[in-house]
């Protein structure tokens, strides 16, 4: 399923659907990545019966590397270079892991530094970093690597503590006090509710009985977004540009 998981440039969804997947392997000392692009019509009309799909896989290309640095080099040229890379997507990139595990930690922590990537394309990078978790126990060198993902802080960019993949805009505890209103003045969110639930600002020093109604909030200018999160707590993230 996870191979054929993306579905790009189909005119229309209800008949046509087109999967792309890459097979990484070795031959005569060269690393090769194959292209595959299945197509899959569907006849609605036909919707009873046996033949209502079909499929055609089909060869895009093949290329050939010196050198798995090589071939690192070359998916990742584009800027949004996973969007057409995705991890889940290339067949038995696992084999390759130890040597990829560097290039990817470096290459996934320069991605969250710059930070122009949107929401869903996180998802898809998150499938490069999980690699790195999936392989962990199987080498010492993996899990060193997986220790080197990095997020930062999308106000003061420093590094942030710990690693988060669900989070990699948020702002970190210092810039957090920083917050304020449009006009400037400082606000606070907290949980509203038991169990670190809901989200609530207030305006800062009146002992939370003067509220804030709106998640937007600023830091010089720059609007970002209150909620709560996941497991418990607040985080405040970049807005994101629609
Ligand atoms: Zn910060």
């Amino acid at each position: 399923m996870s191979l054929f998981s993306r579905i790009f440039g189909s005119n229309d969804d209800s008949k046509r659907q087109e999967y792309v997947h890459y097979v990484l392997y070795e031959a005569k000392g060269k690393y090769c990545l194959k292209k595959m692009k299945k197509t899959i019509l569907m006849f609605p009309d036909r919707i009873n019966t046996n033949a209502h799909a079909e499929a055609k896989t089909q060869h895009v290309f093949t290329k050939k590397f010196r050198s798995l640095l090589e071939f690192w080099s070359y998916i990742t040229k584009s800027k949004k270079w996973y969007l057409e890379y995705q991890a889940d997507t290339i067949e038995h990139i696992e084999k390759y892991i130890e040597t990829l595990a560097p290039l990817i930690a470096k290459e996934t922590n320069e991605l969250r530094r710059n930070m122009e990537f949107s929401k869903s394309d996180n998802f898809i990078i998150a499938q490069w970093d999980n690699l790195l978790f999936r392989y962990k126990d199987k080498s010492e060198l993996v899990l060193q690597e997986s220790k080197k993902l990095k997020t930062f802080c999308a106000n003061c960019k420093n590094e942030r503590r710990g690693f988060s993949q669900r989070y990699p805009k948020s702002i970190c505890h210092e810039c957090s006090s920083k917050v304020t209103d449009k006009n400037g003045r400082s606000i606070e969110f907290f949980n509203s509710e038991a169990l670190g639930s809901g989200c609530q600002g207030c305006y800062s020093g009146t002992n939370q009985k003067e509220k804030y109604e709106l998640n937007v909030c600023y830091i010089d200018g720059k609007e970002f977004v209150a909620e709560e999160a996941r497991f418990g707590g607040i985080v405040i993230n970049l807005k994101e540009e629609l």
